[in-house]
């Protein structure tokens, strides 16, 4: 199985409410798709979306990193040397890390498809099904209850609540759903950058004062203040989670080192793929160090290879957020990795599984 072409489509799908974090408001899922072909007529797909705001990459950086740099490189490569293959992707150019992600979930979709066996069994193997928390936006703390409430309804069992705009206003938004949705529900809060470090310190421990507890909270300051995270870290009973302050295996094992959060984001867009997550995972692993898996605003195609990766490295992975699919306004991937809700689970098709993605818009290259 050889690689003889790469390929390009956009996919966009809709959400059921805008997305609303500190940094930014989305109103639709926008990504690119990466199509791999080969001489057997077996076709890989990768998705990314555009995250410049936190990875740098727009759409037209990565289909021009996959044009110029990656695909001339595994053009003719053969799937049965996958890690040769993600060598070649991780080293093609500094970077650029969701470029790689979208090839690198396309290549190991296709060594799924090889073996004709589903990815996670590749990895290792795991139990097929894991349960994922859902995104309430930042807004009126009037919606913010509504939101959470209704997710409660809908069945989720971990909230991920988007803060970081004013911190008395936030403090106010997290007290009003902790008492909203208290024993239903677990509260994560991700303020995406939005604290200073004795900003954070001083609402965490009002809020623990106020005898709100929250399962964790999620990268709190800025991307760069490593010191900012430790100095939380240590001042705070609340578990801190790092997600933008990491990306590869590198900076995680100078996180670790400095014990600056107890917690680890995994997103592929942030580590290039897969194979950067798996070391992380299993860094993590060896300093017994949790990990999150979570997503961008991406649909079924890279988050399906997200939620194989969760399933083979359950014993680090212990945190699922790939509500991606459930906050898109309709499915537009027939695969084999089924979104239901809070609830997702891996049948035994090949590789990832994808039959069929609606409304593709290719892409000339
Ligand atoms: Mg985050």
């Amino acid at each position: 199985m050889k690689i003889t072409d790469i390929r390009f489509g956009m996919l966009r799908v809709p959400l059921k409410t805008p997305f609303k974090t500190a940094l930014r408001t989305v109103e639709q899922v926008e990504d690119v798709v990466v199509t791999i072909h080969t001489d057997t007529g077996h076709i890989g797909y990768g998705e990314a979306p555009a995250t410049a705001v936190i990875t740098g990459d727009t759409h037209g950086s990565i289909i021009e990193a996959i044009q110029k740099y990656i695909a001339p490189r595994i053009l003719g490569q053969d799937i049965a040397n996958l890690n040769r293959i993600t060598q070649l992707i991780q080293n093609a150019l500094e970077k650029n890390s969701s470029a790689k992600a979208a090839v690198e979930i396309a290549v190991y979709d296709l060594f799924g498809q090889l073996y004709d066996a589903p990815l996670y069994k590749m990895l290792g193997g795991g139990d097929p099904v894991v349960t994922t928390d859902i995104t309430i936006s930042v807004d009126y703390i009037d919606k913010m209850v509504a939101d959470s409430v209704k997710a409660v309804e809908r069945g989720f069992e971990s909230l991920k609540i988007k803060v970081g705009k004013d911190i008395g206003i936030d403090l106010e938004r997290i007290k009003a759903i902790y008492a909203a949705v208290e024993d239903r529900a677990l509260l994560r809060l991700d303020v995406n950058q939005g604290w200073t470090a004795k900003q954070a310190v001083y609402a965490l421990q009002s809020l623990e004062d106020a005898g709100v507890r929250l399962e964790l909270v999620e990268q709190p300051v800025k991307a760069q203040d490593l010191e900012g995270l430790k100095f939380v870290t240590e001042r705070v009973h609340t578990p801190i989670m790092a997600d933008e302050s990491v990306f590869g295996p590198t900076q995680v094992i100078e996180l670790i080192r400095m014990r600056a959060a107890d917690i680890i984001n995994i997103k592929l867009m942030k580590t290039g793929g897969i194979s950067n997550a798996i070391y992380i995972a299993d860094i993590a692993g060896m300093y017994q160090v949790e990990c999150m898996i979570g997503c961008m605003l991406e649909t079924s195609i890279s988050v399906a290879a997200a939620v194989h990766v969760a399933v083979a490295k359950a014993n680090v992975i212990t945190k699922i957020d790939l509500d991606g699919p459930s906050l898109c306004a309709f499915n537009p991937v027939d695969g084999g990795v089924i979104f239901n809700e809070s609830e997702i689970s891996i049948t035994d098709a090949p590789g990832l599984g994808i039959r069929e993605i609606r409304g593709l818009e290719p892409i000339a290259s």
